[in-house]
């Protein structure tokens, strides 16, 4: 695979217009509220940074890595940690910020997770939603995107680790 067999899917100026209305959505959600902000690693630190950079409340940073993928385009089902949360969530408003929904098996399982671990409450805002691809029914509280059942890279998406500083978002043509 490489960037030849990509086309734009969605534009850098799209995802710049569609962040600001987000982070307007969740700061009248958290109003007057920390927030933490549980970013899952890797493929949603550049959203991470870009949407929170927007959002005025006092926000606190954790990072989760999680891995279902192994380095192919097909999720092996799998959930587990490769590395954990550093400090303790309990009691604090949760807002976990994700690159895409897919099966649904991560935010499944991240979801379950922070609620073990006793936190306040927990939202999830995902940059792109493949609906068509749910196995396992969850729903975001903030959608970036809902896009189409293809493989997409850029803007933190990548394929076997490549193509993530892509300043847009883009689909395999097959
Ligand atoms: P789920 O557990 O919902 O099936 O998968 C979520 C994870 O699969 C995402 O965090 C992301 O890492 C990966 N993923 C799902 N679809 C795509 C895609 O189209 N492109 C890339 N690069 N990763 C994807």
């Amino acid at each position: 695979m490489n960037l030849d067999d990509f086309k734009v899917l969605i534009s850098k100026e799209e995802i710049e217009n569609r962040l600001c209305e987000l982070a307007k959505e969740i700061e009248k959600d958290y109003e007057g509220k920390e927030i933490t902000v549980v970013c899952v690693m890797r493929g949603a630190c550049f959203f991470t940074v870009n949407l929170t950079l927007k959002i005025k409340n006092l926000i606190k940073y954790e990072f989760i890595e999680l891995s279902s993928y192994d380095d192919k385009t097909e999720s092996s089902g799998k959930v587990r940690i490769v590395n954990d949360l550093r400090n303790s969530i309990e009691g604090k408003d949760v807002l976990i910020v994700e690159d895409i929904i897919d099966t649904g098996r991560t935010m499944d399982f991240l979801v379950k997770y922070l609620k073990h671990k006793n936190a306040k409450s927990v939202k999830i805002c995902t940059l792109a939603d493949k609906p068509s691809r749910r196995v396992i029914d969850i729903k975001a509280d903030y959608v970036g995107f809902t896009v189409p059942n293809k493989f997409i890279i850029g803007y933190g998406f990548d394929v076997d680790n490549k193509y993530r500083n892509l300043p847009y978002i883009a689909y395999l043509d097959e």
